[in-house]
């Protein structure tokens, strides 16, 4: 059998990593700017990490969502603490899209409605059609059912206005920071004024925090840059440092009951293990400060490159924009000085999303390295 061939493969296989490095088989070393799409959080390999998986494969295979799991309710517990929602509930997932498809089922059965607003360059995910396809009306809420979805420019105040007035929106869904779309942040003010048609419509705000969360941009999640509340917020990505798992958080407005929502695998043992060591080594080694000022560092090398155009991001979530496709910069970055970079949709964009235990002296190495491939 061959693997389904959907996916361009780089030319380098790694096979070791550790902290903010990675090691293919020759043994050459390589910076990770990347982090597998942000999903590197505390550093490859982290040893308390390794430890706190290994420790709980030992300990019990047996999984169901039918039975008490405690550690989920440590998960809770901890991320409520980290990210100040204390008292605010999660529900465990596997992915991000899998997250965001339960915020607008949980949006949809809150106000019976079912149309979507959406941004343009948004990625919310790859999933439609599951629940289209299940014969079980239990599952089904309005918006599985013929959902609009609607999209504007990101800051079009009058845009979005007009619509939600309209008073039939199910929810907004925007991300904390746009990533796939080239790294693009909404202003403290559109999500202000998002927030207030919300509330005066009775529509669920969603903040797509899939990327931009568990303390990419110097905070736990981006809206948190705004002091703008949401209503939900879906996670992934970093909450597992590359083990898969994801969740929502959920506002205690929301009221639960048996059935509203469900997943075989959301909420295991091992996903649980590894996002509560993720959040310990996050509080115990201060990354999320460590995301702030080694972001900052990396931004005021990066405006000292002549080449460079435009730099956008926060934290160490960093859309470089050169003015012209990056492509072949980035194959110098890989190949030549061993560095993973990402690109995005925008194709004159590299985006960089580094493990947050990165160091100023891997940023210089970056830099170095940019200046010379750019020459
Ligand atoms: N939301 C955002 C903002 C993303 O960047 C992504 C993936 O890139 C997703 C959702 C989908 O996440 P997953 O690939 O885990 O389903």
């Amino acid at each position: 059998m061959k693997l389904f061939d959907v996916y361009p493969l780089l030319d380098v296989e790694p096979v070791e990593a550790d902290g903010c490095l990675v090691f293919d088989r020759q043994g050459t070393r390589y910076l990770d700017f990347y982090g597998g799409h942000a999903v590197i959080s505390i550093g490859h390999g982290h040893p308390h990490y390794v430890e706190r998986i290994t420790d709980q494969l030992g300990k019990l295979a047996f999984y169901s969502n039918s039975v008490p799991i405690s550690i989920q309710k440590d998960l809770a517990h901890k991320l409520g603490e980290l990210s100040g929602y204390y008292n605010w509930n999660l529900f465990l997932v596997n992915s991000g899209a899998e997250a965001n498809e339960n915020a607008m089922k949980l949006a949809s059965a809150y106000n019976g409605r079912k149309k979507v607003l959406t941004f343009n360059k948004a990625f919310h995910g790859r999933t439609s059609l599951a629940v289209a396809a299940t014969d079980n009306p239990s599952i089904v809420f309005p918006v599985n059912e013929g959902a609009e979805i609607v999209r504007f420019a990101l800051e079009d105040f009058d845009g979005v206005e007009a619509e939600i007035k309209k008073g039939d929106m199910c929810c907004v869904m925007i991300e904390g920071m746009q990533g796939v779309g080239g790294i693009i942040e909404p202003t403290e003010a559109f999500l202000k004024h998002l927030r207030r048609l919300c509330d005066e419509t009775d529509t669920v705000l969603i903040l797509d925090e899939v990327q931009s969360g568990f303390g990419r941009t110097g905070r736990f999640f981006a809206h948190q840059h705004s002091f703008v509340q949401p209503d939900i917020i879906s996670m992934a990505k970093g909450m597992g440092n590359g083990f898969p798992v994801g969740g929502i958080l959920i506002h205690p407005k929301f009221e639960a009951k048996h059935g509203l929502l469900g997943t075989t695998f959301g909420g295991n043992h091992l996903a649980c293990a590894a996002a509560l060591a993720v959040l310990e080594v996050m509080e115990n080694e201060k990354l999320i400060k460590n995301a702030r000022k080694v972001g900052n560092y990396l931004i005021s090398e990066l405006k000292e490159v002549t080449e460079v155009k435009e730099i956008r991001g926060k934290g160490l979530m960093i859309g470089i924009e050169l003015g012209f496709p990056v492509a072949d910069i980035r194959s110098k970055l890989l190949y030549d000085k061993h560095i993973f970079t990402g690109s995005s949709s925008n194709k004159n964009t590299i985006r960089l999303l580094p493990p947050l235990n990165i160091t100023k002296k891997e940023v210089d190495e970056f830099i170095q390295a940019l200046k010379e491939v750019l020459q």
